[in-house]
C-alpha cells in the first residue's frame, strides 16, 4: 500500500535511526533523510550520517539547528542527560522540545519534497524522561502538523515499543545487523561501531546487543554473527 509513496527519515547516523532507514527502504518507494546539525559534540556524527546515507543511496538534507545552543543553558543543569533512548551522541546541551522542533522542521521539508510519511526512531520503552518522545506526543503532533499545513502526514515510529534487544532484532530481520553494528555511531566519545565501551551510550547499546545475541543463540535463529 505504501510502496508507491515517499518518506523522509529523521536520521542521525545512530543505531536507532539507521535501523529506521533500513525499515523505511523496505516500506516505501522513495526515501530521503534529514539530519540536524546542532553543534554536536562530535562533528563525526554528521560525517557518519552522510556516509551511511551515501552508501545506502538515499538523499540527505542537513539542516542547521545551531540556534538550539542559544537555549542550552536552561538544560545544562540537568543531571539525567547521561542516558537516553535516542540514538546518536547526546547533544552536549539537551533542550526541552528538541524533538518537537526537529519533527516540525522535518515535516516542512517533507512536504516540500512531496513526502507525507515521516519516520522517527523515538522510543517509549526505554523512556528516560523526554516527554516529546512519547507515543501520545507523536500522535498529537501528527494531528497538529496536518492542521498546520493542511496535509496528510503520517508519522511512523517503528521502534516505539521495542527495547534495545528488539531493535537489534529488527535490524537483523532487515538484513542490516552487521551494517548497523559496524557503521553507526552511538558512543559519546565518538567511536563508531561498538564504541569505547565505557560511556553510558556504549553500555546501553552493548547491553541490548548482548541480550539480543543471547536470545538469538538460545532460539537458534541464524548464525551469521561472530560475536
Ligand atoms: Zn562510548
Amino acid at each position: 500500500m505504501l510502496k508507491n509513496e515517499k518518506a523522509v527519515v529523521v536520521f542521525s547516523g545512530g543505531q536507532d535511526s539507521t535501523t529506521c532507514l533500513f525499515w523505511a527502504k523496505e516500506q516505501f518507494a522513495e526515501v530521503e533523510t534529514v539530519t540536524f546539525d546542532y553543534g554536536q559534540r562530535h562533528k563525526l556524527e554528521i560525517e557518519v550520517a552522510a556516509g551511511i546515507a551515501r552508501d545506502l543511496n538515499v538523499p540527505q538534507t542537513v539542516l542547521d539547528m545551531s540556534l538550539l545552543n542559544q537555549l542550552a543553558p536552561n538544560a545544562l543543569t540537568r543531571t539525567d542527560i547521561g542516558i537516553t533512548q535516542e540514538d546518536g551522541a547526546l547533544p552536549s546541551t539537551f533542550v526541552d522540545g528538541r524533538n518537537l522542533l526537529f519533527l516540525s522542521f522535518a515535516a516542512i521539508l517533507a512536504k516540500q519534497k512531496g513526502a507525507r510519511h515521516l519516520i522517527t526512531g523515538v522510543c517509549e520503552t526505554d523512556f528516560s524522561g523526554y516527554p516529546d518522545c512519547r507515543d501520545i506526543f507523536i500522535k498529537s503532533l501528527n494531528v497538529t502538523l496536518n492542521l498546520s499545513m493542511d496535509y496528510q502526514f503520517v508519522l511512523h515510529t517503528p521502534l516505539m515499543w521495542l527495547n534495545k534487544a528488539e531493535t537489534w532484532r529488527m535490524a537483523d530481520e532487515l538484513g542490516a545487523f552487521d551494517f548497523v553494528r559496524s557503521r553507526t555511531l552511538t558512543c559519546y566519545n565518538g567511536i563508531q561501531g561498538d564504541g569505547c565501551g565505557e560511556c553510558p551510550a556504549c553500555k546501553l547499546r552493548r547491553a541490548g546487543l548482548e541480550q539480543y545475541l543471547n536470545e538469538r543463540a538460545a532460539y537458534g535463529e541464524g548464525d551469521h554473527t561472530h560475536a
